[in-house]
């Protein structure tokens, strides 16, 4: 009998670990299956939703992070080496966080900023848990949780805001200049 439950185990992880990869690999299919309605890069309306209904709407990966305050294995995410310009997104509601110009190399094994985009960009709170003492950072529109930020940053803030890429979204600038040309040439279109 105890065999049969260490097997399943066994089994149950095998296909766990598969199904993890298979989420990291297809994050962008996973995004589209699971799309907030009320995800907006321009809507700064704050989204309240309760758990269950973000259980609907988010990705299990996303959700754990997001709403049960987990963290991604280090050196996992797409984002922690990215170079690209452009600007980083709360993936669960849209909300503009950061820009590329304020990421830097810190080498803790996640994408780490230091500075957000505005104030209101983001919501702090202290976080006593795991023995630590520390400032758990999320997003000020969804106040889903992003990271920590800490006090050993570079100039010009001195604060690392160290941040799941799972929760992320980022468009590059090109990417956004050229919705942003399609949206004019839409409405001239409709001005005829
Ligand atoms: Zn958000």
């Amino acid at each position: 009998m105890k065999i049969r439950a260490a097997l399943a185990y066994i089994v149950f992880g095998l296909i766990f670990g598969l199904s993890c990869n298979n989420n990291s690999n297809n994050k962008s299919l996973m995004d589209n299956n699971f799309k907030n309605p009320d995800y907006s890069h321009i809507d700064t309306n704050k989204v309240v939703v309760n758990n269950e209904e973000w259980k609907k709407r988010l990705s299990p990966e996303v959700y754990h992070i997001a709403r049960e305050k987990g963290t991604e294995r280090p050196w996992s995410s797409k984002y922690e080496n990215s170079k690209e310009i452009g600007t980083y997104y709360c993936a669960v509601c849209g909300n503009s966080l950061f820009e590329s110009d304020t990421k830097f190399e810190s080498g803790c094994g996640w994408p780490s900023f230091y500075k957000p985009i505005s104030k209101t960009s983001i919501i702090y709170a202290q976080d006593g848990s795991h023995g630590m003492q520390r400032t758990e950072v999320m997003c000020g529109r969804c106040g889903s949780h992003l990271g920590h930020v800490f006090n050993d940053g570079p100039p010009p803030t001195g604060l690392r805001y160290c941040i799941n890429g799972v929760v992320l979204d980022f468009a590059t600038a090109r990417a956004a200049e050229a919705k942003y040309n399609s949206g004019q040439q839409k409405n001239q279109d409709g001005n005829k």
